[in-house]
C-alpha cells in the first residue's frame, strides 16, 4: 500500500466512522468513549500502547505510563486506530484482503492518528501551494500536541512534497552533531563553520538562508529556512530528500 492510498483509507475509515476532525485538538478520552472504549489506562509495559478485549466484550486502550507527553498523544490516537480498523466496514473488509502485514496495518494506524491529530484539510490551509515551509511545520508541531518527527511525517503525506528537516542540539555552548528528523544515517552530514554561524543568528521565526553542510567530509551549500529552537535550531531543506544527504539522490 502506498502512501496515498494509506492516507485515503485512513480518512476514509474515519469518516465512515463519522470522528474525522477539522481542527486540531481532539478529545482523545472522548472520541475513544464514543467508538465504545471503557478506558484508557496508563500502564509499566514494554510496549507502547495496546488495545485488549476481555471476557465481558469491553475493550481498554493501554499506554505506557513512561512515555513523553507527545508519543503518548499520539499512541492513543494510534491504538485508536486499531479500534477504528476492527470494526465492521467495507474500507476495513477491503484493507484487511489487501494488506499482506503486521507492518501494513501498523502504518495504517499511524496515518489513522495523523488524520486524528493532524486534519489534513487543517495541514493543507497551512502550506497553501503544496510547498512546505518550516513554519508549517513548528505550526503543526505546537498546535496539534505531537513530536516534530510525527509533523514532519503528516507534512510529507498531505503535501506529497519532498524535504529534510534537521535538528541542532545546543550542548554546553557546542552544536552537536546533525539529527535529520526521521532518518538515523545522520552521520554522513555535519555542520561547517558558517553553518555554526547561522545556528547562533537564528531567530524565533524562521528565517531564509543559504546553509553549507558537510555531506561525506565535502561542503555543500543548500538553500534552507532555519528557526532557533527549544534544544537549539532546525533547519528545513524544501525539494531534498534526506537520502540525497547520503549521496545517493538528486536534487528536485
Ligand atoms: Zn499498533
Amino acid at each position: 500500500m502506498n502512501e496515498r492510498d494509506r492516507l485515503g483509507t485512513a480518512e476514509q475509515i474515519c469518516t465512515t466512522a463519522g470522528v474525522l476532525p477539522a481542527h486540531p485538538g481532539v478529545d482523545l478520552e472522548q472520541l475513544a468513549k464514543q467508538l465504545g472504549v471503557k478506558e484508557i489506562r496508563l500502564s509499566a509495559m514494554g510496549e507502547d500502547g495496546r488495545v485488549s478485549t476481555d471476557h465481558r466484550g469491553d475493550v481498554r486502550i493501554q499506554i505506557r505510563h513512561d512515555l513523553p507527553s507527545e508519543r503518548k498523544h499520539f499512541t492513543i490516537a494510534h491504538e485508536i486506530g486499531h479500534v477504528l480498523l476492527s470494526m465492521p466496514g467495507e474500507v476495513q473488509l477491503r484493507f484487511r484482503a489487501a494488506s499482506r502485514t503486521r507492518n501494513d496495518e501498523e502504518r495504517l494506524c499511524d496515518a489513522i492518528a495523523g488524520c486524528l491529530l493532524m486534519p489534513t484539510e487543517w495541514v493543507r490551509t497551512l502550506v497553501p501551494r503544496e510547498s512546505v515551509s518550516l513554519a508549517a511545520l513548528l505550526t503543526i508541531r505546537q498546535e496539534c500536541h505531537v513530536s516534530l518527527t510525527a509533523a514532519a511525517v503528516r507534512l510529507r503525506q498531505v503535501t506529497g512534497r519532498t524535504f529534510t528537516a534537521i535538528t541542532a542540539i545546543r550542548d554546553q555552548g557546542f552544536w552537536r552533531s546533525p539529527i535529520i528528523i526521521g532518518n538515523e544515517r545522520s552521520r554522513q552530514l555535519n555542520w561547517t563553520r558558517s553553518a555554526v554561524a547561522l545556528l547562533e543568528n537564528a531567530d524565533r521565526s524562521p528565517q531564509r538562508a543559504v546553509i553549507n553542510l558537510m555531506v561525506h567530509r565535502t561542503p555543500r551549500a543548500f538553500p534552507a529556512e532555519v528557526a532557533q529552537d527549544k534544544l537549539g535550531a532546525i533547519v528545513l531543506l524544501d525539494g531534498i530528500e534526506f537520502s540525497h544527504l547520503a549521496g545517493r539522490e538528486s536534487v528536485r
